[in-house]
C-alpha cells in the first residue's frame, strides 16, 4: 500500500477526481510545454459528464489559460478508467502535437496506461486488514503503530498538518453563510445547524453538532474551499466531523487524535488498495461508504476498542453503504453529497456503539466487505457512477424540463 500522504491530500474542492486530478495533470503538461501558446483538452466519460458541475474545466483553465479549448465527450468512456483526459498542444498552423492521455483515478491521483511514471513507492508491506491484524497480535501493537512502523515517525508531522487543516475547514464552514456556487443555488446550512443544535438537550445536541460539522466541511468543499481528502473531496466531511466532535466532547489528547487519524487512514488505504475510492468507478459506496468506515474505526480506537472492535466498526461503516450510487444533481458535489456526509458521520458513531456492544464479534471481515464493494461497484450501471445520467440527477433534470 502507498503512503497515507496519498490518501489524505490537502487541497481545494469540490472533487478530488474531477478537480484536483485534472489540475495536477494540467500542471504536468504545462511543464512539458511551457512555451506553447494554445492547448486543447478532451474530457471523456465521467469527467465530461459531470465535469462542468465539478469545475473540471475551471481547474484546467486556471493552469493552461483561458484560451484552452475544452472538448467534452461524455459518450466515450476509455477502457482503462472512466475519468480520461487527452492533452494536446495546438501549433500555429492548427495541427496538434504531443497528445497525452492520462486518467484521474480518484483521490487526486493520476495514472497512465502502460506507463509506470505515476507509480509511487509501496510503503506498506501488508495489504489486507487480516494480515495487519496478525502483525498487531504478534507484536502486541495497535493499528497506528503499524502505520508508524511503515511510514516512520515523520508521518506524525504530516498527520498534524492534516488534522489542523480538517479543524480549520470545520470552523470556517460553521461561519460561512450564503449560497453555494452553481445552478442549484443551494444555501449553506452548517451555521444554522450549529445554532439549533446548541439550543437542544444533550442527546439531540450531539447529533445536531455532528451534522453541523460534517455540513461545514462539505459546504466548504462544494464552495471550492481548502479541505483534506478523506478519502476524497466529496466525502471529506465525515472523518473531520466525527473527530472534531469527539475531541471537543471527550478532550482526547492531541497525540491520540493523530493516532485515530492514522487508524482511519489505514482503513481507507486498505479500501483504496483492494477496492476503490472512486465514485466514477464504484459509486458513492467507495467514497462516503469508505469515509464512514474510516470514521467508525477512528471512533472505536479513541474509545479504546480492541483490534476486532475497530475492524467491526469499519466493516459496518462500509457494509451498510454497499450499493450506494453516485448521482450528483447537475454534476455538482452538493445533492446528495453534502447531506450524505452528515448522515454517514452519524452512522459512524452508531457503528462504534454497535460494535462495542458486540465485543467486536462478527462474521463478515472488512477485507471481504471491500471485495464485495468492488464487485458491486463494477456491477452498478454507469448511469449511477458519477455521470449524472441516472437516479436523483435524472429525476431533477426531468422535473426541470
Ligand atoms: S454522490 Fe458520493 S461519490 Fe458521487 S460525487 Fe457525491 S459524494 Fe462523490
Amino acid at each position: 500500500m502507498k503512503s497515507l500522504k496519498e490518501l489524505y491530500r490537502i487541497g481545494y474542492g469540490p472533487s478530488s477526481s474531477h478537480t484536483m486530478g485534472p489540475r495536477i495533470a494540467a500542471e504536468r503538461y504545462l511543464k512539458r510545454h511551457p512555451e506553447a501558446a494554445n492547448f486543447r483538452v478532451t474530457l471523456y466519460g465521467s469527467l465530461a459528464a459531470t465535469g462542468k458541475g465539478h469545475l473540471t474545466d475551471w481547474a484546467i483553465l486556471q493552469v493552461l489559460g483561458d484560451d484552452t479549448e475544452i472538448v467534452w465527450h461524455p459518450d466515450i468512456e476509455l477502457p482503462f478508467h472512466p475519468n480520461g483526459m487527452k492533452f494536446e498542444t495546438i501549433l500555429a498552423d492548427g495541427t496538434s502535437h504531443d497528445a497525452w492521455t492520462v486518467f484521474s483515478v480518484g483521490g487526486g491521483a493520476l495514472a497512465e496506461e502502460g506507463n509506470t511514471e505515476f507509480d509511487t513507492p509501496e510503503v506498506y508491506d501488508l495489504n489486507s486488514l487480516a494480515e495487519i491484524q496478525d502483525w498487531c497480535k504478534k507484536t502486541g501493537r495497535g493499528y497506528w503503530e503499524y502505520v508508524e512502523e511503515c511510514e516512520g515517525k515523520e508521518i506524525w508531522d504530516y498527520l498534524a498538518e492534516v488534522w489542523q487543516t480538517m479543524k480549520e475547514s470545520v470552523e470556517r464552514g460553521l461561519t460561512h453563510e450564503g449560497v453555494l456556487p452553481g445552478v442549484l443555488h443551494l444555501r449553506r446550512k452548517a451555521p444554522d445547524y450549529l445554532i439549533k443544535a446548541n439550543s437542544f438537550g444533550s442527546s439531540l445536541q450531539t447529533r445536531g453538532l455532528v451534522f453541523a460539522y460534517a455540513l461545514a466541511v462539505s459546504e466548504e468543499n462544494a464552495g471550492g474551499g481548502k479541505i483534506v481528502t478523506a478519502p476524497t473531496c466529496g466525502s471529506s466531511g465525515v472523518v473531520p466531523a466525527v473527530l472534531y466532535h469527539l475531541e471537543h466532547t471527550r478532550n482526547f489528547p492531541h497525540r491520540r487524535m493523530l493516532h485515530a487519524l492514522a487508524t482511519a487512514g489505514l482503513i481507507g488505504n486498505v479500501a483504496k488498495t483492494r477496492g476503490s475510492i472512486s465514485g466514477a468507478e464504484c459509486g458513492c459506496q467507495a467514497e462516503v461508504g469508505v469515509a464512514c468506515a474510516m470514521a467508525a474505526a477512528a471512533a472505536s480506537y479513541l474509545f479504546g476498542g480492541t483490534l476486532s472492535v475497530v475492524e467491526y466498526s469499519a466493516e459496518m461503516g462500509l457494509e451498510h453503504h454497499l450499493g450506494m450510487t453516485c448521482d450528483p444533481v447537475c454534476g455538482l458535489v452538493q445533492i446528495p453529497c453534502i447531506e450524505r456526509n452528515a448522515h454517514a458521520a452519524a452512522r459512524a458513531l452508531d457503528a462504534n456503539i454497535y460494535s462495542t456492544f458486540a465485543n467486536g464479534i462478527h462474521r463478515v471481515s472488512f477485507d471481504k466487505c471491500v471485495e464485495v464493494m468492488l464487485q458491486t461497484g463494477h456491477d452498478i450501471p454507469s448511469v449511477y457512477r458519477e455521470t449524472s445520467e441516472g437516479g436523483l440527477a435524472r429525476e431533477y433534470e426531468q422535473e426541470r424540463t
